[in-house]
């Protein structure tokens, strides 16, 4: 059988984790945590970073740095990962859902302004398929109305808006490293915080509420309790194993870039004759080939394709249930119907893709499918 995913090993993993482990100090912020952070202010110039257990945690700590309280209302697409809305609505947020794009699983950018209202305290944008949404248009609304803007860059490593790396948008922005991800350390994520009236208390929030880090530097005599937190570093373990991916990013990336082609070329034609779309990249985004999927005629056809791949020993596999028809949301949810967002829960497919894959079976399959 061809897996949707395989995490890949770069090489050095095993090494690094060998060496954090005589190192002798294996909690989190030791010196893999601050060579991965190195390694994302220099590439991508962003101003701090802090490593996290996810994105989850990472979004989460969003949620409470922008104090989120019970009522605030939040903006973000129903096309997305649990996460995005629960990190939010664990602060007791009302989440406003927006529909996707006719072209594209993003949200809508137009329509997140009929949305905006005196109790909205952020707006949420998801890069699907690490594909950027439209920031100027984005940035024009959250401005214009005064609400910080979030970007949960999940997917979107290595990707960029009009040459700028996605990540650098957000008054903050999370990234997650769990095994699906391009570059992964099986469970783990990324706080970005460009806004700087952010960055002294996301260190807070990062070390369980206390001021240890400025404690360490040398900024406090002493550390204590100041503020609300968690348990969001992750051990260093993690951040070894992160740092040997980080390290082969451009391979990795060059790598799942041939895949990406690949398929796009060969099921061009296919795709046409049977009313099948391929993904559409706009003109200002960079394709950081995070994923390939395909968008099916109907959900009838889905189905059949997913079992003719099964038969053919390909693993293809459907993605978001939107979140505003979920079980625990769809009483809460404001009732707007969301077309573009549930087409895309009933006829969106992705195909394998992973560093180690040869696309051209999964290729085969697909072009044995004729109806
Ligand atoms: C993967 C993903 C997450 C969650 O990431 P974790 O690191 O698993 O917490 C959140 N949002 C989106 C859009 C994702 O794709």
């Amino acid at each position: 059988m061809i897996p949707f995913n395989k995490p890949y090993i770069s090489g050095k993993e095993l090494q690094y984790i060998e060496d954090a482990v005589a190192r002798g100090k294996l909690s989190g912020n030791g010196d893999y945590t601050k060579k991965c952070h190195t390694f994302f202010e220099q590439t991508y110039g962003f101003s701090k970073v802090l490593l996290t257990t996810s994105c989850t945690d990472a979004l989460e700590m969003s949620a409470i740095l922008l104090d989120i309280q019970p009522g605030d209302e939040v903006i973000m697409p129903a096309y997305t990962f649990v996460s995005t809305a629960n990190a939010f609505v664990l602060r007791g947020a009302v989440i406003r859902f927006v529909d996707s794009r006719t072209d594209h699983p993003g949200m809508d950018e137009v329509a997140v302004e009929n949305l905006i209202n005196e109790n909205t305290k952020a707006i949420v944008v998801v890069h699907y398929a690490g594909v950027a949404c439209d920031m100027d248009e984005v940035q024009r609304i959250a401005q214009k109305h005064n609400v910080p803007m979030v970007e949960d860059a999940a997917q979107a490593f290595n990707a960029t808006y009009k040459g700028k790396p996605l990540g650098s948008f957000g008054a903050l922005s999370a990234f997650s490293f769990h095994e699906t991800k391009n570059i992964q350390c099986g469970e783990g994520g990324l706080l970005v915080i460009n806004d700087e009236t952010l960055q002294a208390r996301a260190e807070i929030i990062w070390e369980k509420g206390t001021n240890r880090s400025a404690f360490f530097r040398g900024e406090v005599d002493k550390y204590g309790w100041v503020d609300i937190g968690s348990s969001f570093l992750p051990s260093e373990l993690n951040a070894a194993y992160l740092f040997a991916q980080l390290e082969e990013s451009d391979r990795i990336q060059e790598q799942r870039k041939k895949i990406w082609d690949a398929y796009y070329k060969a099921l061009e034609e296919w795709s046409n004759e049977l009313g099948i779309q391929l993904p559409v990249l706009p003109e200002f985004a960079s394709n950081n080939a995070h994923m390939f999927y395909i968008n099916c005629r109907d959900a009838m056809q889905r189905t059949q394709l997913i079992t003719h791949l099964k038969k053919q020993n390909v693993h293809a596999v459907f993605h978001y249930l939107s979140l505003h028809e979920s079980p625990f949301y769809q009483e809460k949810h404001d009732g707007r119907t969301l077309p573009n967002s549930d087409g895309y829960t009933e006829r969106l497919l992705r195909l394998p893709l992973y560093y180690e894959l040869d696309p051209q079976p999964v290729i085969n399959a697909l072009l044995s499918y004729d109806s």
